[in-house]
């Protein structure tokens, strides 16, 4: 079968590879399609938890097309989507119901094959079968779990005022997930004009235009509109600049959560001063365990829209332009069409 292979160095190519065998509990999944992410380049270059060879692409739909033996979870012809973590569930996390931070924990499409592939196998377990939803609306399931990991870490308190740095598809799926789990009103401050336009189609209340250069520009105008703070500032962007920003536009006694991913040794300056005498909290997220489901049913139920996100879609053979989308401040998702 034909497959996008990351390898050493940062290169990659189309491949052909052998097509995957269902093993016991297994399913042998015909890949439909899979979102394009950030982090896919970032593993490229060995970031995150990069392994190679990488079958790369961890945000994908498909059809069943083989059970192995014992397989549950879903049937031969049902189009799926797939929570591609792999959790031991031995490891001393694992055992203490943080599983999220398994100490082997497994990932497809970051240091397990993953869907930029034709075919890709997968624990049944893992199956969420999505009946008749649109795979344009169903490839959004692992970005958008990731997001309801995000508003479980936020731990919102009902009517709170919330600003979001970024309004790529993960900035763009927050701001309408936190308006179901206690936001009363959503900004969303990015650079680029077109997708603060998707935002406020979406639902945003206000949005603010950043420059990329000069962030901190841009202070003024949100301070404008929330002259006291925002209860919740969302970084989303991994860009320390802005994370640096976020601090004092957060209201005393409210919550900074660090969601974009910065290098891993990229470095901020925060003034511990004023976290302590503002009592502000600093909380991460990085990925999601368990979330598909509710993921899916924000999806299914319209709570969570996904109207103008999809901006290109390419073939395996066309994986240079995904690529060179992420640098496109004109393209909010590309997707990969395996099938
Ligand atoms: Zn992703
Ligand atoms: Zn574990």
């Amino acid at each position: 079968m034909k497959a996008i292979v990351f390898r050493e160095g940062s290169k990659w190519a189309v491949e052909d590879v052998e097509k995957p065998q269902v093993g016991p509990g297994e399913a042998l999944l015909r890949v439909i399609q899979t979102g394009v992410c950030g982090t896919d380049e970032h593993l490229l270059h060995g970031g995150f938890i990069a392994k190679f060879p990488l079958i790369p692409g961890h945000e994908m739909v498909g059809e069943v097309v083989e059970l192995g033996e014992g397989a549950e979870g879903a049937a031969v012809g049902d189009n799926v989507v797939v929570d591609n973590t792999v959790l031991c569930g031995e490891c001393n996390a694992c055992r203490e119901g943080r599983d999220l931070f398994c100490e082997r924990f497994g990932s497809l499409g970051c240091n397990m094959p993953g869907g930029f592939a034709e075919y890709v196998v997968v624990r049944a377990s893992k199956l969420y079968p999505i009946g008749a939803l649109d795979p344009d609306i169903a490839v959004f399931a692992e970005p958008t779990a990731c997001a309801v990991h995000g508003v479980d870490v936020l731990d919102l308190a009902p009517a709170s005022d919330v600003l979001i740095f970024g309004a790529g598809p993960t900035g763009l799926i927050l701001s309408q997930l936190l308006k179901t789990a206690g936001a009363a009103r959503v900004t969303v401050a990015a650079p680029t004009q077109s997708k603060l336009d998707v935002a406020t189609a979406l639902g945003a209340d206000h949005t603010v235009q950043i420059s990329r250069d000069n962030p901190a520009a841009a202070t003024a105008a949100l301070r404008e509109i929330a002259p006291n703070g925002f209860d919740a500032v969302i970084e989303a962007t991994g860009s320390t600049a802005v994370l640096e920003m976020a601090v004092p536009l957060t209201r005393t006694g409210g919550t900074v959560l660090v969601y974009g991913l910065a290098g891993e040794d990229a470095t901020a300056s925060l003034k511990p001063y004023e976290i302590f005498s503002r009592e502000l909290t600093i909380r991460g997220s990085f990925a999601q365990a368990h979330c598909i489901g509710r993921a899916l049913f924000a999806l299914q139920t319209g709570r969570v829209r996904t109207e103008g996100l999809i901006t290109s879609k390419v073939a395996l053979g066309e994986f240079d332009r995904a690529i060179a989308n992420l640098h496109d401040s004109s393209e909010i998702k590309t997707i990969v069409v395996s099938n």
